[in-house]
C-alpha cells in the first residue's frame, strides 16, 4: 500500500538527508529557494518518464526506472556543458503500487543524484488512475554566455560522439523479444551514465561549436543540430563506435536512450581521444546544404534520414 503523500515526501526527504545530499532549504516549504553562482545563467530541463512508454515494470527494476528518470535530465544539462544543481520530482502513482517499488525508485534516483551532488529540492505527488508517471525537472548553471547550443555548427566542422552507440537499443530489442536480462550486465540500458564531466570539459576548453545528447538516436539528434545550425552532415559508417552484432550499424545510427554526447568542433580543434575516462570518436563532418549523408564502408553515399527511436510504440 503506497504511503500517503506526506509520508512519501518525508521518506524521500529522509533518504535524501541520509545520503548526504547538499543540505539546504527545499522540501518542506511552498517553494524551493535557490542560489545561483555569481555571473552564471540557469539551465532548466524537464522530462516525463511514463510507464509503458519509457519503461515497463516487468522489464525494469524500480531503481533502474528512478536512475533513468534523472539520467535523462542530467544528460540534457551535460549537452549544454552545464553543471547540475537541483532536481524536482513529481510522481503520480497507482493506488495499488507496492511501497517497495516506490522505495526502489527513490533509491535509484537519489544514488545517481548524489553521485553528481544534485539535491532533490522539491516535487509533488498524486494518485495516478493508470500507471506510474514521473516528471523530473533538473536545474543547472554555467557561466554567462558559455552554453553550448545546437545552432553553432558550421560547414567544415568535425562531428564527434562519446562512448559507444547501440547497446541501449539492443537491450531493449532483447527485452521485447521476451528475453530476461540481468540489469548489471546491461548497464548502458538500465543505468546510463550522463556525460556531465565531458560536457563540462568541452565547455571549459571551448572545444565544441554545437552539442546535443543522444536521446532519440544519432540520426535524429544530428538532424536537430543540422536544422538549428542550417547545415548538412556526412557520417562515416565505418567510423561509428557501434557495438558488435548484425544490427550494429542500424542500432548505432538510430538507437535511442544512449545518453552519449554528439558534438561538432572546428576542424582545427584538437579533440582528445578520451575525456574524463570516456572515449571520443570522430564520426563525420558538417557540410554545406541541408542533407545528411552516410558514407558506407564500401564507398557508397546514401541519404541518412532521421529514424531515431520511438520508444515502445
Ligand atoms: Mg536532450
Amino acid at each position: 500500500v503506497p504511503l500517503k503523500e506526506k509520508l512519501l515526501i518525508q521518506r524521500i526527504r529522509r533518504t535524501a538527508d541520509r545520503r548526504g545530499a547538499r543540505s539546504g532549504q527545499g522540501i518542506g516549504d511552498d517553494c524551493a529557494v535557490l542560489r545561483v553562482p555569481r555571473d552564471h545563467e540557469v539551465l532548466i530541463t524537464t522530462d516525463f518518464s511514463l510507464e509503458d512508454v519509457h519503461f515497463r515494470r516487468e522489464w525494469h527494476p524500480p531503481d533502474s526506472v528512478g536512475h533513468r528518470c534523472l539520467a535523462r535530465g542530467l544528460s540534457d544539462i551535460a549537452a549544454m556543458g552545464g553543471v547540475p544543481h537541483e532536481a524536482f520530482l513529481s510522481l503520480a502513482l497507482p493506488a495499488d503500487l507496492p511501497q517497495s517499488w516506490v522505495d526502489g525508485f527513490v533509491r535509484g534516483l537519489l544514488k545517481l543524484a548524489n553521485r553528481y551532488a544534485v539535491r532533490l529540492a522539491g516535487g509533488d505527488t498524486a494518485q495516478s488512475p493508470d500507471g506510474v508517471l514521473a516528471d523530473i525537472v533538473v536545474l543547472g548553471s554555467l557561466p554567462k554566455g558559455e552554453a553550448i547550443l545546437r545552432s553553432g555548427a558550421r560547414p567544415g566542422d568535425s562531428v564527434y560522439v562519446t562512448g559507444t552507440l547501440g547497446s541501449s537499443a539492443a537491450a531493449l530489442h532483447q527485452l521485447r523479444d521476451g528475453k530476461k536480462l540481468r540489469p548489471g550486465s546491461h548497464l548502458k540500458h538500465f543505468y546510463p551514465e550522463p556525460r556531465i564531466a565531458v560536457g563540462e570539459f568541452l565547455r571549459k576548453k571551448k572545444l565544441a561549436s554545437a552539442m546535443i545528447d543522444i536521446s532519440d538516436g544519432l540520426s535524429t539528434d544530428l538532424a536537430h543540430i543540422c536544422e538549428e545550425s542550417k547545415t548538412g552532415a556526412m557520417v562515416y559508417a565505418p567510423a561509428l563506435p557501434a557495438c558488435p552484432g548484425k544490427d550494429g550499424l542500424t542500432l548505432a545510427l538510430h538507437g535511442g536512450e544512449e545518453y552519449e554526447l554528439l558534438f561538432a568542433a572546428r576542424s582545427g580543434c584538437r579533440i582528445p581521444k578520451q575525456i574524463a575516462g570516456v572515449s571520443v570518436t570522430r564520426v563525420g563532418e558538417i557540410v554545406r546544404g541541408r542533407q545528411m549523408t552516410l558514407a558506407t564502408a564500401d564507398g557508397n553515399m546514401e541519404a541518412l534520414r532521421p529514424a531515431g527511436w520511438e520508444h515502445f510504440s
